[in-house]
């Protein structure tokens, strides 16, 4: 059979076909790059245009009474399941490196005593930058260490580690539970950064005895363009949780327009200032699409994509250097290939309605969304690369 044939026999028998419905794309678009900004639900258009008519126009100031308040809990509790989370220890709002600060300061406060900071060695940048100027703030020195190394880096000396459950650039997914586990045996908290699994890869928090948490929502769970971050605290650390940026939003009464900060009980001390009623009803209307599908079928699905994928370039760009572990319980749902001269190939690859991205040095990344992405998509993917000189 011949790899057109294979794909579109696969897309046939896909069970998740159907979702793909239920996002506004171009049918003529090969869209993989859902892994930096997720395609837009319907639903997120009509629900918008409500909150604006309805909501704001019509009932004005009262709604903040009438659900835009309490809505950074309420959606913190639609995404708990998608994260392993029982209610009431996830609240959305801010960005996540604004939700790093808070919580990397916090996590320091929360283990005292001890000095170092371990910093994922191949983090997104973002979390790196806050890691330093928060160890600047609070007298700690940051080592950075590869994933997998943690374990043997970790010592009485370390008071948290920050980590990355997917790398964003290579796609490679890291043992949550056992470098967890590894953290705590030497005293330290583990803290990790959820932004490339949540929506894509089963992430169990509160099984694995994770300390901290944050998560992007822009990316596998579709929010849109900037939708807020969240913050994962389990009730466990709940009374102690004493993150810096004490905005009136997490305090324990904020009408009572106290001059003293005292934080509310439960999660929502998380909070700092008013939320982006906006954007995060937009992320809410993007979660309706999880009504009838588990992390679980997503991840088999993006499994299954990645496994063809990787055949149609073995098969047609022999020789390409992919950069992701080919073993399924080591990737998240990302393949990416170094290849260079990566910039022109992304335009090769964007004329011909192949959307994805690049980073340094020389990477090309395709993203595996499997609520929307069709096994035909990569398949292009790799035709188009067949192509090129490079
Ligand atoms: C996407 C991503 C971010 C984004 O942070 P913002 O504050 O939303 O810009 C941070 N960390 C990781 C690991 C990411 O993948």
């Amino acid at each position: 059979m011949s790899l057109g044939q294979e794909a579109a026999e696969l897309d046939a028998r896909d069970p998740l076909a159907s979702k793909r419905a239920e996002f506004d794309l171009d049918p003529q678009v090969a869209y993989l790059d859902g892994n930096s900004l997720g395609a837009p639900p319907r639903s997120v258009a009509r629900r918008l245009e409500e909150v604006v008519r309805e909501q704001w126009a019509r009932r004005l100031i009262r709604s903040w009474d009438e659900g835009w308040w309490d809505a950074p809990e309420r959606i913190g509790d639609r995404i708990a399941p998608l994260v392993g989370s029982a209610p009431g220890q996830v609240v959305v709002g801010d960005s996540t490196s604004v939700n790093l600060f808070k919580l990397l300061v916090a996590a320091t406060r929360l283990n005292p005593g001890r000095q170092e900071i371990l910093v994922d060695g191949t983090t997104f940048p973002t979390d790196g930058y806050v890691a330093d100027s928060a160890a600047r703030l609070t007298g700690h020195v940051v080592r950075r260490v590869a994933p997998g190394e943690m374990p043997g880096a970790v010592s009485e000396r370390t008071a948290f580690a920050l980590v990355n459950h997917v790398d964003y650039r290579t796609g490679e997914l890291h043992d949550l539970t056992g470098i967890t586990e590894a953290l705590h045996a030497a005293g330290a908290l583990a803290v990790w950064d959820l932004c490339h699994s949540v929506g894509a890869v089963p992430v169990e928090l509160d099984a694995a005895g994770v300390d901290l948490a944050v998560g992007c929502t822009y990316k596998f769970l579709n929010g849109g363009p900037g939708a807020p971050a969240f913050s994962y605290v389990p009730a466990r650390w709940q009374e102690a949780f004493d993150q810096p940026l004490t905005g009136w939003a997490g305090h324990a009464d904020p009408f009572a327009m106290d001059e003293g900060y005292a934080g509310r009980a439960g999660i929502s001390r998380a909070r700092a200032g008013t939320p982006d009623i906006l954007s995060m009803l937009a992320l809410d209307a993007a979660l309706d699409v999880w009504g009838d599908v588990t992390v679980g079928q997503v991840r088999a699905k993006a499994l299954a994509l990645g496994e063809f994928f990787l055949r149609c370039l073995d098969e047609l760009v022999p020789g390409v250097e992919v950069l992701t572990p080919r073993a399924p319980a080591r990737r998240g749902n990302q393949v990416s290939v170094r290849w260079p001269g990566a910039r022109e190939a992304l335009a090769m690859l964007t004329a011909q309605d192949v959307i994805c991205d690049f980073r340094q040095p020389e990477v090309l990344r395709f993203g595996l969304a499997a609520l929307y992405t069709r096994y035909g998509d990569v398949l292009r993917a790799a035709r188009v690369l067949s192509g090129w000189p490079g």
